[in-house]
């Protein structure tokens, strides 16, 4: 449900990037390790709940368990065993007033819903999104000919039924991608190069392979996701800064396929000019809203600062929990309404026009990027069949 004090950020939101629910009981230790990129729970005698998306979770989600504001975390984990995991996801899910959910396939530590369960918990509708490194490390492990590569490469995506494809390379080799697609035969040593593990399993972390792949999703015509900034420890986080994609996105922008920049925390500012300089390039805050908690408001009003109306979009970045969806979404709204009503107040925006921002942040943007069934193009916009 919206904030009770809504002005402005209401209605159903697309949320274009999000995970698969871990649908199992949880317990302390196990919530507090799903609750933020950490590696542990409770290192070093510290607790996750300690934390703004701690706070977040006492403040907002124990009502939704019908449990007082702010109760303590035990209290909290309780009820939340006491009701069950799956009354407990049907209760967040539904909560998070999300109308699409477009689902990355590709992170599966665990058995975790479907993007077709996740949606009818929620009661939206379900969009899946294919990793390129899972496809490559696919073709890899089926024995696949280097000169096959390409083609099935392709065809993989093509078949795929995703609506989009995402890069993973920040977390292997950096955003420091080619400016131009690597050629055939750099391509096939690039493919030389690459070794199983014991368990026969690839890890494709190659720049020659890494840039081939966005090429070919560009080429394929499929939106492309990159993560970006804040991720877990895997990543170096001062590789994934998004400006080391400029030279990517300056070759690539003619070919009008789009290109969204995901979380980019602490890197937002950044990822907002690249939005305003690049016609193919969008970007969102995902997770970083959930993890800062009430102060997500500030980033938010960061973002909004240079970041085209038309260039923003909404994703919880949720995985594991239900409460993630939920809080994700509560809290980008919070964030967009204290801005808005701002904005509004001192009289340098009307009120429809804080409402056209959000029917474009909260929907349409994602609407048009990703062509989602049942919406008709609004007027100029490119469109793609
Ligand atoms: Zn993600």
């Amino acid at each position: 449900m919206p904030p009770a004090d809504a002005s402005f950020a209401v209605g159903s939101f697309v949320d274009h990037h999000c995970h698969g629910l871990v649908r199992r009981e949880v317990d302390r230790a196990e919530f507090e390790l799903l609750l933020n990129e950490g590696s542990g729970a409770g290192p070093l005698g510290t607790s996750a709940f300690d934390s703004m998306i701690g706070l977040a979770v006492r403040r907002w989600c124990a009502p939704i368990l019908e449990l007082p504001e702010l109760c303590d975390a035990d209290a909290y984990l309780a009820r939340r065993t006491e009701l069950g995991a799956g009354e407990v996801d049907r209760r967040f899910l539904g909560a998070a007033q999300i109308s699409d959910f477009i689902v990355d396939i590709g992170f599966v530590p665990e058995p975790i819903s479907t993007p077709n369960e996740l949606a009818s918990l929620g009661g939206g509708r379900a969009h899946r999104i294919v990793r390129l490194e899972g496809i490559g490390q696919q073709l890899l492990r089926d024995g696949t000919p280097a000169e096959a590569f390409a083609t099935a490469f392709r065809d993989a995506l093509l078949e795929s039924g995703a609506v989009g494809a995402k890069s993973i390379a920040a977390y292997r080799v950096g955003l420091q991608l080619a400016a131009e697609k690597p050629d055939d035969r750099s391509l096939i040593e690039a493919l030389a190069r690459q070794a199983p593990d014991d368990s026969g399993a690839f890890r494709i972390a190659d720049p020659v392979l890494n840039s081939w792949m966005a090429w070919a999703a560009i080429e394929v015509g499929l939106p492309l996701q990159f993560h970006v900034g804040y991720g877990d420890a895997d990543v170096d986080l001062h590789r994934c800064d998004p400006l080391l994609l400029s030279p990517f996105l300056r070759s690539t922008q003619e070919r009008e396929i789009p290109v969204l920049l995901l979380h980019n925390y602490p890197f937002h500012r950044q990822a907002a000019y690249l939005a305003q300089v690049f016609d193919h390039v969008f970007c969102d805050l995902s997770l970083a809203v959930h993890n800062t908690g009430a102060l997500s408001r500030r980033l938010v009003a960061e973002v909004l600062e240079l970041v085209p109306f038309g260039k923003l979009l909404y994703a919880s970045d949720a995985f594991g929990l239900a409460e993630l969806y939920y809080l994700g979404s509560l809290l980008f709204r919070r964030g967009l309404d204290a801005s808005l009503t701002d904005l509004v107040a001192a009289g340098e925006m009307g009120a429809d026009d804080a409402r056209h921002l959000v029917d474009l942040v909260g929907r349409r943007n994602a609407y048009r990027v990703y062509s989602l069934d049942g919406v008709v193009p609004v007027s100029g916009d490119r469109g793609r069949a």
